[in-house]
């Protein structure tokens, strides 16, 4: 099966002493593409490096996560525009609002949010979203803006119906990851998949984050990585009373098409 990870945090440390092993890993486990989160200017440059460094395999997200979001200074930002030009960024984000860490207080995440908003608009390039426990502020500031921007995925989605309905009919699309595979906090999450229709729906490895957590045998390490990717197609086939080859086939088309990436 070939697969495309939609969000993998590639830039991040963990991956600095074996990053081209895990590239080989994640292409052996059929992960032939995937897409490097941005979550700061600091982060979305290095993305950009590696994405550079792989052509048509590794793309990048310009964009600064809501926990960052007090790094955003005017100097940053204008960094951020110019980054989000270039032609290897599919997308702007990671951006949203995150009120369960509330890292950055909560008007200048909304403000780094509605910035990023702009860029997504200026390059009409989609939205690469997260959103936690914040779910009201984020679907008005959407709204609001739903005419100037192109399109956008809700990565690393884990809530309900409500939240599910609402993103599709802004005309959305929708990531999961490993949290699907999670025997207790992912069970709802099971049901909520089954009515996300196939071409809106993503998966990401949010590597080297949620490690799904029935791997066997069980890594050595909690850290994730895109060659788990399968984990999830499979778990998300189950959920969905699909085929694993099913899940693999609609979910790289969805991704292709969403982020313009080329065929292999
Ligand atoms: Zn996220």
């Amino acid at each position: 099966m070939e697969l495309i990870d939609i969000g993998a945090n590639l830039a991040h440390d963990s991956f600095d002493a074996d990053r081209s092993a895990v590239l080989q890993r994640a292409a052996a486990a059929g992960v032939s593409q995937l897409v490097v989160t941005g979550s700061s200017v600091e982060s979305t440059r290095k993305a950009i490096e590696l994405a550079s460094a792989h052509p048509g395999v590794l793309f990048a997200t310009a964009g600064v996560h809501p926990h960052h979001a007090a790094d955003l200074t005017d100097t940053a930002f204008a960094e951020l525009q110019d980054l989000a030009r270039e032609s290897v960024v599919v997308a702007v984000g990671e951006c949203g609002l995150d009120y369960f860490r509330d890292f950055s207080p909560r008007d200048l995440q909304r403000r780094a949010f509605a910035r990023q908003l702009e860029i997504a608009a200026a390059t009409g390039k989609p939205l690469f979203l997260h959103q936690r426990d914040a779910h009201e502020d984020f679907f008005a500031i959407l709204r609001e803006h739903r005419r100037q921007f192109s399109n956008g995925v809700a990565h690393c989605f884990t809530d309900g119906e409500r939240e599910r309905d609402a993103y599709l009919e802004l005309g959305l699309s929708i990531g999961i990851t490993g949290w699907i595979n999670d025997e207790r906090r992912g069970l709802h999450l099971r049901e909520v998949v089954r009515d996300i229709p196939a071409d809106r729906l993503m998966i990401e490895s949010d590597a080297p984050y949620l490690l799904p957590r029935d791997i066997r045998p069980a890594p050595k390490t909690r850290r994730n990585e895109p060659a788990f990717l399968p984990y999830v197609v499979r778990a998300l086939a189950a959920a969905r009373g699909e085929s694993p080859d099913g899940v693999a086939a609609f979910s790289t088309a969805t991704a292709r098409r969403f982020f313009g990436l080329p065929s292999q």
